[in-house]
């Protein structure tokens, strides 16, 4: 009798739970979801908050087709350029900086190299901007010179910061450092680029620094000199330090 109890009431309980298991099996999957996607959500939040270290990018402005400004004596920016910028390079990697090169010889960075002289342009600057943007971390650092046509009377190394975070605050660090150190007679504030498509469409912290104005035939022979060329890479290069230990 007591044996027919113990089965009867077992019945009961198997009814109870075939009626209810459906809702626990769902709430079960419900549970397991949760916990899946508040993993998920809580490994991106950690992802966004890890510190990426700082890649600075090192762009030497034209090269291959285009070869940038030149000086009335001839001199093509985009030679000068390649040469401030691999010193630079060096120069960074020596204090311990992670560095990218845009390009490391003459050539351009269009993509396709059939193209009208135009649209090689076009292609080069967004396939540099490309580039850049797609580097986690990535500090700009584009090398160019200036020019001024209409004559010799502008001199001076000038910075231009992209609209993006970081940008304003390097490119200060730099302009006061190349006129106490290097060029104590350069009295030019760093500005905010306007028109320069790769610092417009820049993603992340981003310079363009102007070493000098090829249009000036005193500083044209002095950012030739090896001796110019790396006291300059060795300015930005020291700025780059500070600015990436404190952004990293
Ligand atoms: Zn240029």
């Amino acid at each position: 009798m007591r044996r027919l109890r113990a089965i009867l009431v077992w019945g009961e309980r198997m009814r109870y739970w075939k009626r209810y298991y459906i809702v626990y099996v769902l709430l079960a999957a419900f549970c397991c979801g949760s916990v899946m996607l508040a993993g998920q959500r809580l490994r991106a939040v950690s992802a966004e908050l890890a510190p990426v270290r700082p890649v600075v990018v090192i762009d030497p402005g034209h090269g291959g087709f285009d070869g940038g400004a030149v000086s009335p004596g001839g001199t093509a920016e985009s030679a000068l350029n390649l040469e401030i910028s691999l010193r630079l390079r060096d120069l960074c990697a020596l204090l311990g900086l992670q560095t990218r090169m845009l390009r490391e010889d003459d050539s351009s960075l269009e993509l396709d190299s059939n193209a009208r002289i135009s649209e090689k342009k076009v292609s080069d600057l967004r396939h540099r901007t490309q580039i850049v943007n797609g580097i986690p971390g990535a500090v700009l650092v584009s090398i160019h010179q200036n020019s001024f046509p209409q004559g010799p009377k502008y001199r001076g190394a000038q910075v231009f910061y992209a609209d993006t975070p970081g940008s304003q605050a390097l490119a200060e660090l730099l302009q006061q450092a190349i006129c106490r150190d290097l060029d104590p007679d350069n009295h030019r504030a760093c500005k905010q680029s306007r028109d320069v498509y790769l610092m417009e469409q820049l993603q992340g912290t981003g310079i363009l620094l102007e070493c000098g104005f090829l249009t000036n035939a005193a500083e044209e022979a002095l950012l030739k000199t090896p001796d110019y060329q790396k006291k300059l890479a060795c300015t930005a290069a020291c700025v780059l330090c500070t600015y990436c230990s404190g952004a990293g």
